[in-house]
């Protein structure tokens, strides 16, 4: 019968499934060990102005550096951070490193805003703008150098708690940015509602642009919603020239993408700022 079992058992639980369970008892264990580890780093992306090819802003990307496995992709643990409720203190750490990043440029000289990417989980509870605001003070900063930026899964629960957040945050003086637009269920109407100061247009519209007439009639129709709204567009994903003709000439207010830079540790993004002269004048 044991034996029996044991067969059964093995059949319900696919390689697949083992993978999954194995590797989930591996984040489980060793996430939280990378947060009081400081294994946790921040990368930065530039955003370039279109206007000025000018850098004000960097997205910072949270990767994990893992003694056992190497540099880990957010791919591969955001989920399980948000599954778990380590999303919590895993964006505390960001908005912390982050802010105290900005203000360490601001001192060089270097004024950068950042922004750092919420999870839906990071809405949905109360410490959001706590843990804002004490980021922003902690690093002591005079204004808000902080912005942030949301997926339209923070926005599906509860939409009304949502907008007041963005307003909250807005307040504090951040800029928000909807991410990965048009990938899901986000209409062109919802984007009257929520109260948000940039779209980023998703990479999956910029990918091979040039060929796609579809696509080419989606950019430019959510680009005229989004100028009759007020609203600056950011194309994402940019990695070619004729991507970046098709951004350039439909007009987005910003560019991010290989084509410029990739993620960086903030010390190469330094360097990368010096050698591409793309530093707006400082104030
Ligand atoms: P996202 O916020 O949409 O970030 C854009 C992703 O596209 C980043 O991947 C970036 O490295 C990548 N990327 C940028 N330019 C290009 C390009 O030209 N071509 C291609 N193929 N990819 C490009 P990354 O860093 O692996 O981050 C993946 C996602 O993980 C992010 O998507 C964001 O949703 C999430 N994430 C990253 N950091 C954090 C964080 O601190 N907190 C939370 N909650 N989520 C994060
Ligand atoms: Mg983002
Ligand atoms: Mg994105
Ligand atoms: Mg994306």
């Amino acid at each position: 019968v044991a034996k029996d079992q044991g067969r059964r058992t093995h059949r319900v639980f696919s390689p697949e499934m083992n993978y999954k369970v194995a590797e989930y008892m591996w984040l489980d264990t060793n996430l939280r060990k990378a947060l009081d580890e400081h294994q946790l780093l921040l990368y930065y992306q530039p955003k370039i102005s279109s206007g000025t090819g000018r850098v004000e802003s960097v997205e910072a990307l949270v990767r994990w550096y893992s003694p056992e496995r190497g540099l880990i992709a957010p791919a591969h643990f955001i989920p399980y951070a948000e599954e778990s409720g380590l999303i919590g203190p895993l964006g505390k750490w960001v908005m912390e490193t982050a802010a105290n990043q900005a203000v360490a440029w601001q001192q060089k000289g270097l004024n950068l805003r950042i922004a750092v990417n919420l999870s839906a989980r990071q809405l949905s509870n109360n410490t959001l703008i706590p843990t804002f605001k004490e980021a922003m003070a902690s690093s002591g900063m005079t204004r808000c150098l902080l912005d942030v930026e949301l997926t339209e899964s923070c926005l599906i629960e509860d939409e009304s708690t949502a907008v007041s957040l963005i307003g909250q945050l807005q307040a504090l003086g951040a800029d928000v940015y909807l991410d990965d637009f048009g990938t899901g269920y986000s209409s062109l109407s919802q984007l009257a509602r929520i109260p948000i100061d940039y779209i980023k247009l998703d990479q999956s519209f910029v990918r091979g642009i040039s060929d796609n007439e579809v696509s080419q009639a989606l950019v430019r129709a959510i680009i005229a919603v989004a100028r009759t709204l007020n609203l600056k567009v950011v194309a994402e994903g940019v990695e070619t020239e004729n991507e970046e003709r098709f951004v350039d000439e439909v007009g987005v207010d910003d560019k991010q993408g290989y084509f410029y830079a990739k993620p960086m540790p903030a010390e190469d993004l330094e360097h990368w700022l010096l050698n591409n002269d793309v530093l707006h004048p400082s104030k």
